[in-house]
């Protein structure tokens, strides 16, 4: 409805970051509305900090392996989104800490891939249980102004393409605190419950495994008008 912005809230986009834990987090959380920029030509660049290697319910793989085929299916996921280039910073998944390693990493990335728009969870959420969740994006909110500062890790800016960061726009996914963004993804949702049915080791009935997330889908779209929706909350920087 008139209070939300939909997708004209990133319409000056045109190179966008997603920071996240762990994979299969960036394709429930905004797979829709990545599929959707994508299309519209915006070059969409993935971090994931952790390799999401407790992510099962047994111990039949070790952990090495199951990182391995996480990885592998991120890949795929990406593949279906249309998203340009992934990243993985090789944290334990359940250990993740916003320490300055984990900011200098992600500052790199934001010089690296050149990225206007970064994408995150909200740190903030007092319903945020996850810890990962939330270090990955205090690591990101904490590594958007020294990013811009040249005598911040400046061997960061040696490396072909780096230049200080360009960050303008950051948006919160997973927030209580009033989304101002309601995009309607149900154009695209058929391709959004692909991209995290590509995360096999997770959702192993495929469309199937994921009646939760449409769930939730459905009550992030309603605000909007939308059937199925991702929301957001714009965090002002200058
Ligand atoms: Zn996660």
């Amino acid at each position: 409805m008139g209070e939300h912005r939909g997708l004209e809230a990133f319409e000056k986009t045109q190179r966008l970051l997603v920071v996240a834990a762990h994979p299969d987090d960036l394709e429930t959380m905004c797979g829709g509305t990545i599929a959707l920029l994508a299309a519209r030509g915006v070059a969409v660049f993935s971090a994931n900090c952790t390799l999401g290697d407790i992510g099962a319910q047994d111990d039949r793989l070790s952990r090495s392996a199951l990182a391995a085929m996480r990885l592998a299916e991120t890949e795929d996921a990406a593949r279906v989104l249309g998203i340009e280039q992934v990243f993985n910073l090789g944290r334990h998944d359940g250990e993740l800490l916003p320490d300055l390693t984990l900011r200098a990493d992600i500052a790199r990335l934001y010089r690296l891939t050149r990225a206007d728009t970064l994408l995150t969870f909200d740190p903030y959420w007092t319903g945020q249980i996850h810890p990962d969740h939330r270090a990955a994006a205090q690591a990101a909110l904490d590594a958007f102004m020294p990013s811009k500062m040249p005598l911040y890790r400046p061997e960061q800016l040696n490396e072909l393409g780096a230049e200080p960061g360009q960050i303008s726009r950051i948006f919160l996914f997973a927030t209580d605190r009033n989304p101002d963004v309601v995009i309607d993804v149900t154009p695209v949702y058929e391709k959004k419950i692909a991209a995290c049915a590509a995360h096999v080791s997770q959702f192993p009935d495929g469309a199937a495994s994921l009646e939760w997330l449409k769930e939730i889908d459905r009550g992030r779209g309603a605000p909007g008008g939308a059937t199925f929706g991702e929301s957001f909350l714009e965090m002002g920087v200058w």
